[in-house]
């Protein structure tokens, strides 16, 4: 097994490395690969230092309400009022508690989604391949290479096609170095010279390899020099920020009253110690400290919700985000269709009059073996393989995939081409050239087989192979081949064509023109169709005033075919192909792409700007992607979307969101989630602030009106911290209104966007309304104070528990019958309702908080005034809605 003192890796032999790691090309048995793991570790650098629970304390303490609350529970005891004094310390430490878990769990959930979108890489174990997690690769492991990939481990590379590497992370070099894998360099080779190496966290931007892990976790170049790196939290995210900076801005205002309130009372000739109590009131009553912790775990839960369906949120910010979604560009194979690709039609032998393309399977005894060269394409220009582990399923590009199973039909010795005309040389396929190129030696000459786009690929032909063998290509060729391009297109049908050409020698430099003077052989048309559920999700996207964008290398015409099949496009769209989009300029295309809705025959690098250009027309946008190209695209877009299933590592890395099916709906799935959640958390605020504002009011009329204390801090803690909270996190799980997805995006970042604000002081003052009533009739008519206070208590709580069903929507009525039931804020009502129900009756704790017990006249007072704001909202959204009415007309 490995010693320390070998060579280093680049200066041995492949076979001196496969030594030293006791492996062979057939990579490691199972066993070994287990046994290994278990030696070495993990193949980690990232490692979860968790928060001490002593650093989790401290931060609940060092709040500003837990500040003042301590302050107030000192002054408390100063005063002798004991009983006060332990409820407040009291409440400080449930607080801390239900913090720290909230935090937790939070964390948990995000560390669950972290996993869930870890890195995987294909390694061969017993002369198979297949997908592990990347953390599992072990020193001797024989692992497959692919653009697009971030390199998992340290590598010594067997052997490669053109594989580029961009190696920044550790040299500082931002030009993607060509590797080599069979030299053997010498010891002293500098890390940017080892062209036979590749090193954990670089990237593969071209070209694909294999090779032995001869380094894993702290053991690679990247572990030596970064040590252990600690994973950050995401917890902080903007709306967070704006959260506590509103919290921030109401605790000025409650500052500014207490003064007021201070000022008034020493005016009045009050005492000042019980002043100071009503200061201390207010100020706990005006800072809605459950806030940001409920807005945390409200998105936490509903990135957990989405993750279930397939939509895996990278950072909660993007939650935010999605909500506010304005377009949505995608990709059209793989997400808008099935890319389940098969081969339908072939178009051989010089015949490519416009209908006369064969069905697939005809094929094989119409042209039997004058099919050779087309067959010999497509099995052999090709890097898919069957997945031994699903029979029917293919590893790699599912376009690939459909030409292996449609090389099968001439016969099983078909499926063997790649064993018995190895691959000497390649120039891969890149989304640029549209194309691929392998070279074979066959019956001793050198071939050459092209495939790729057909209008690309015919500038590059000069011949054309016909039964009678091969002529020069004639203008009326082309004419009729483009002619058939054009026809297969319109059926959605995509075409793919294979040239080939004889060579004197295997070409030696990478950059060798080898793709010129081709001979023209065929076609293959392949249709991958479009997914039916898709159709539903475009339409509702296009209600709730979101564009829906096709970007596709595709042809224009086979794009055009499956946009209008999915709605995507309708009469009076434009659709824009790469070419139109290299000659307009940015102002041009701001004005175009409103109206567009299919970007045909694209580059990757073209992504960038249509992102750029929406973002200029102010959209929002998402954009799908799954290559090492679509990258910077993905960062650029608002919400960067990478495919689950065919997306690269680098893809993934530079995403918001990693869709795990690929498939279109989940993306209109996300935004509909996301304008859950926030819409979920304004109701929220609304519910949260509007309370503290009637408690605010209340206290503040009361002095002004020189009545003595309506309601005590506790009770104002009480409220805020066990009675409101459970009603404010059901909000947040709260079904979606009916209507979601009806309406146009509202800008995200505009929190009281929407009326919010006035919302909030509305409801704040009926709520107030109420209580002053409940204390007013308290203390006039059943004359004393404990019982007003008592009133008091109930209304406010009450009234509130009652508010809770208003927020569910700010038009439709609490009894609106097209609405789920939220059975959680049910609950949460009922524990809330017991909670101040014992406080109110059970004896000790009746004399702890000082309330007494009432009169059944008392009891239906106080009820009936709790009722009041649930009223007074009802007849607010009467207006609410008329307005609406007016403004839709
Ligand atoms: P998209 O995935 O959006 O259809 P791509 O950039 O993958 O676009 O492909 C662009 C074009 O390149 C396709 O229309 C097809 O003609 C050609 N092409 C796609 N895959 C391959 C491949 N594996 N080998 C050769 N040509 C390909
Ligand atoms: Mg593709």
């Amino acid at each position: 097994m490995e010693s320390q003192d070998h060579k280093p890796w680049h200066s041995l032999s492949v076979r001196e490395v496969e030594e030293i790691l006791s492996t062979s090309e057939r990579g490691l048995s199972d066993e070994e690969a287990a046994r290994r793991l278990e030696q070495y570790g993990k193949n980690d650098l990232r490692q979860k230092k968790p928060k001490s629970i002593l650093k989790m304390l401290w931060e609940q303490v060092s709040d500003v309400m837990v500040l003042i609350l301590i302050a107030a529970a000192v002054f408390s005891m100063v005063m002798q009022e004991w009983a006060e004094a332990v409820i407040i310390l009291a409440v400080v430490a449930l607080n801390a508690v239900i913090g720290i878990i909230q935090e937790k769990k939070a964390a948990n959930a995000l560390a669950a989604l972290k996993s869930m979108s870890a890195p995987t890489a294909r390694v061969l174990r017993e002369g198979e391949e297949s997908v592990v997690p990347a953390s599992e690769l072990v020193p001797g492991d024989y692992i497959y290479l692919e653009d697009g990939a971030i390199v998992p481990a340290d590598i010594r590379i067997v052997a490669d096609s053109n594989i580029k590497i961009q190696e920044a992370a550790l040299t500082g070099e931002s030009v993607p170095s060509e590797k080599d894998g069979p030299s053997i360099l010498p010891e002293d080779a500098p890390l940017g010279d080892r062209v036979n190496m590749a090193y954990t966290s670089s990237v593969v931007m071209y070209g694909n390899a294999q090779g032995i892990v001869v380094g894993t976790g702290m053991n690679t170049e990247v572990g030596k020099i970064a040590g252990m790196l600690e994973e950050e939290d995401d917890l902080e995210t903007p709306l967070k920020k704006k959260l506590n900076s509103v919290g921030k801005i109401l605790s000025l205002v409650g500052l500014v009253v207490c003064v007021l309130v201070f000022v008034i009372g020493m005016l009045r000739g009050r005492q000042i110690l019980p002043l100071v109590m009503t200061a201390i009131s207010l100020a706990i009553s005006i800072i809605p400290e459950g806030l940001p912790a409920t807005a945390t775990i409200i998105m936490a839960l509903g990135v957990q919700r989405m993750a279930k369906k397939n939509a895996l949120v990278r950072n909660l910010p993007a939650v935010e985000t999605l909500g506010g979604a304005t377009v949505i560009c995608c990709d059209k194979t793989g997400t808008l269709t099935l890319n389940k690709m098969t081969v339908t039609h072939v178009a051989i032998n010089g015949d490519f009059v416009e209908g006369n393309a064969t069905d697939a399977s005809e094929s094989v005894q119409k042209y039997g073996d004058l099919c050779r060269d087309l067959v010999f394409g497509c099995a052999l220009c090709n890097n898919a393989s069957k997945d031994p582990d699903r029979p029917g399923e293919t590893l790699g590009d599912p376009t690939e995939g459909a030409l292996l199973f449609y090389a099968d039909k001439f016969g099983d010795d078909y499926d063997q081409l790649k064993t018995q005309y190895p691959r000497l040389f390649e120039q891969p396929f890149d989304s640029v050239r549209k194309r691929m190129t392998t070279v074979h030696e066959i019956d001793g000459k050198i071939v050459a087989y092209t495939k790729g786009a057909v209008d690309e690929m015919l500038p590059l032909c000069t011949h054309v192979l016909t039964k009678e063998g091969v002529r020069a290509m004639t203008e009326e060729d082309r004419a009729q081949i483009l002619a058939l391009v054009q026809k297969m297109s319109a059926e959605a049908l995509r075409l793919l064509g294979f040239a080939k050409r004889e060579l004197a020698a295997v070409p030696d430099d990478e950059q060798a023109d080898v793709e010129i003077n081709m001979t023209f052989v065929g076609a293959v048309g392949m249709i991958d169709p479009p997914r039916n559920e898709v159709i539903g999700a475009v339409e509702t996207c296009h209600t709730a005033g979101i564009q829906v964008i096709m970007i596709t290398g595709d042809h224009k015409i086979t794009a055009t075919a499956i946009a209008k099949q999915l709605h995507i496009y309708q009469e009076g769209n434009i659709v824009i192909t790469g070419q139109e989009l290299d000659e307009m300029t940015d102002d041009e295309l701001d004005a175009a792409v409103k109206k567009t809705t299919v970007f045909a025959r694209v580059s990757p690098s073209d992504k960038m700007r249509i992102i750029r250009s929406l973002k200029r027309n102010g959209e929002i946008a998402a954009m799908t992607g799954d290559g090492v190209n679509d990258s910077p695209a993905l960062k650029e877009a608002d919400i960067g979307v990478a495919m689950g299933i065919t997306g690269t590592d680098v893809a993934k890395d530079a995403a918001d969101m990693i869709l795990m099916d690929d498939n279109f709906t989940t993306i209109e799935y996300a935004v509909r989630e996301g304008r859950r959640v926030y819409r979920n958390i304004q109701k929220v605020i609304q519910f949260l602030v509007a309370g503290n504002i009637a408690e605010i009011l209340t206290l503040f009329l009361a002095v002004c009106f020189n009545w003595a204390d309506p309601i005590l801090a506790v009770h104002i803690l009480l409220i805020n911290l066990a009675t409101d909270s459970l009603p404010a996190i059901a909000l947040g799980v709260d079904p979606s209104d009916s209507n979601v997805m009806k309406t146009k995006p509202v800008k995200s970042g505009s929190l009281f966007a929407d009326g919010l604000l006035f919302r909030i002081v509305l409801h704040g003052v009926f709520i107030s309304i109420a209580t002053l009533a409940a204390y007013w009739i308290g203390e006039l008519y059943f004359g004393n104070h404990p019982e007003a206070m008592t009133m008091t208590f109930i209304v406010l709580a009450f009234s509130q528990l009652v508010h809770s069903l208003n927020q569910r929507s700010n038009y439709d009525s609490v009894f609106h019958k097209n609405k789920e039931h939220n059975f959680y804020l049910f609950g949460a009502m009922a524990v809330s309702a017991a909670i101040a129900l014992a406080v109110l009756l059970i004896p000790p704790l009746q004399g702890f908080f000082k309330f007494v017990s009432l009169g059944w006249k008392e009891w239906l007072i106080a009820i009936g005034l709790s009722l009041f704001p649930l009223v007074a909202v009802e007849i607010s959204k009467i207006f609410m809605r008329a307005s609406r009415k007016r403004k839709s007309v």
